[in-house]
C-alpha cells in the first residue's frame, strides 16, 4: 500500500450546478407542482451554489427567485455567479418585503409545493394564510435530495479529496496511538491534522471510543486513556467545499483477546463482503444482507447494532439509507458507506467503515486507509 497523497485543493474541477434547476423542474413536473419553495439550505446549496446560512429560493417552470438578508447581499451574487446560475436575486430589507417578492413570483401557480420534511407546522401555516392565500399548498418530498443522490463529476473530486485528507490525517496521527492517548486528545489530534491538511472543517464530531466505550456506537471521546487490550473505534471525516468524508478503523491497543480478534476478523470479512455487493442495479437492502450473513453466521446477529450505511454528500446522512428496510436500488454515481459492526460490551466493539462511489460495474472505495489493527 503505498503512502496515501494529500490532495490538490486548489484544481477541483467544477462542478454541474446550471444543470440542477432543469433537473428540478423535470421533477415538479413529475410532482405535479407549478412552483416549489425551496427553503432547506443544503438543497439550496446544491442548486444554486450559495453557501451561507439565510436564503429561500422559488423555482417555477420558466423562473427561480433567490431571495436572502442583507448579510449575503455580496455573497449571493458572487456565488451564484461563479456556479452560473441563472436566478433572479433579491434582498427585501423586511420579512413583509421577502413575502412579497417570493408571492410575486408564485403568482398565477395553482399548485405550490414545500419541502415537507424541512418546513415546521407554523411556517407552513404562515405559506398557506400568508404567503399563498390563493394556491393550494403541496407536501413534497425529497425532491431535490433525490437529484442530490447522484454526484457529478466535480461532487465525485470534492467527496475524494475529502476521503483522501482523512487517509493521510489518520496514516500520520495513528501512531500516536502507542503514546496511550486520552481519547478526547487523539481526537483533537486527528481534528487538527485534517485541519491542516486543508479541511475546511471536521464532517462531525469525531469518535474516538475506547475499551468499554468501544461497545457503544456513538460514543463521544472523554477522558478516558486508552489502555492496552482495548479495541478502540475512531470514526471520523472531512469537509471539503461543503463535501463530507466519513471513515471508520477499529485498531488493537496491545495484544487482543481471542473473542477481540475473532470480532475483528468477522467485522472485516462482513465488510467486505458489504462493498463487494455493491453495484449498479443491487438494493441496498442486499448490501444490508450481505453485512449482516456474515455477522449472524458467527453468531452476533444481536449485537450489529445499525443499519448497514447511508449516502454521504453535501450532507454527512443523507439519501439512501442502506439498510434491511429501505428499498433503493443502487445507480451509477451514487456514493454510500458500508460500515457494519459488532459491539459486545465485555469486549469492546468493532466497526468498519469505508465509502464508495458506485461505478458502471461495481465500486470504487474513495477510503483507501489500510485496514491494520495493531498500533
Ligand atoms: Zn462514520
Ligand atoms: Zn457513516
Amino acid at each position: 500500500m503505498t503512502d496515501p497523497v494529500v490532495p490538490d485543493l486548489t484544481s477541483l474541477p467544477p462542478m454541474d450546478i446550471p444543470g440542477r434547476l432543469p433537473r428540478l423542474r423535470a421533477s415538479m413536473a413529475e410532482a405535479g407542482v407549478d412552483a416549489v419553495l425551496v427553503t432547506n439550505l443544503t438543497n439550496i446549496r446544491y442548486l444554486t451554489g450559495f453557501s451561507g446560512s439565510a436564503a429561500l429560493l422559488l423555482v417555477t417552470a420558466d423562473d427561480a427567485l433567490f431571495v436572502t438578508d442583507g448579510r449575503y447581499t455580496t455573497q449571493s451574487h458572487a456565488e451564484l455567479a461563479d456556479a452560473g446560475v441563472a436566478a433572479r436575486i433579491e434582498v427585501p430589507a423586511t420579512m413583509a418585503g421577502q413575502r412579497e417578492a417570493v408571492a410575486g413570483a408564485a403568482a398565477g401557480c395553482a399548485r405550490v409545493g414545500l419541502e415537507a420534511d424541512d418546513v415546521t407546522w407554523s411556517a407552513q401555516q404562515r405559506y398557506a394564510t400568508e404567503w399563498f392565500p390563493d394556491a393550494e399548498l403541496v407536501p413534497t418530498s425529497g425532491l431535490v435530495e433525490h437529484l442530490r443522490m447522484v454526484k457529478d463529476a466535480g461532487e465525485v473530486a470534492r467527496l475524494a479529496a475529502a476521503a483522501a485528507i482523512a487517509d493521510v490525517a489518520f496514516a500520520r496521527v495513528r501512531p500516536r496511538l502507542a503514546d496511550r492517548p486520552t481519547e478526547a486528545a487523539f481526537a483533537l489530534e486527528l481534528d487538527t491534522e485534517m485541519r491542516r491538511l486543508g479541511a475546511a472543517d471536521v464532517s462531525f464530531e469525531t469518535i474516538v471510543a475506547s475499551g468499554p466505550n468501544a461497545a457503544r456506537p456513538h460514543h463521544r471521546p472523554g477522558p478516558r486513556t486508552i489502555t492496552d487490550g482495548d479495541l478502540v473505534v475512531v470514526d471520523f471525516g472531512a469537509l471539503v467545499d461543503g463535501y463530507h468524508s466519513d471513515m471508520t478503523r477499529t485498531q488493537w491497543v496491545g495484544a487482543p483477546s481471542a473473542t477481540q480478534r475473532r470480532m475483528w476478523e468477522v467485522v472485516a470479512e462482513a465488510q467486505a463482503a458489504g462493498v463487494a455487493a455493491v453495484a449498479p442495479g443491487v438494493s441496498v437492502a442486499e448490501v444490508d444482507a450481505a453485512c449482516r450473513a456474515v455477522i449472524d453466521a458467527a453468531g452476533w446477529g444481536d449485537a450489529f447494532l445499525h443499519s448497514t450505511g447511508h449516502g454521504v454528500g453535501l450532507d454527512i446522512h443523507e439519501q439512501p439509507r442502506v439498510a434491511g428496510t429501505a428499498s433503493d436500488v443502487l445507480a451509477e454515481g451514487w456514493v454510500v458507506t458500508v460500515e457494519p459492526g459488532v459491539y459486545l460490551p465485555e469486549h469492546g466493539g468493532v466497526r468498519i467503515e469505508d465509502t464508495v462511489l458506485v461505478t458502471a460495474d461495481g465500486c470504487e472505495a474513495f477510503t483507501r486507509a489500510p485496514k491494520d489493527q495493531t498500533v
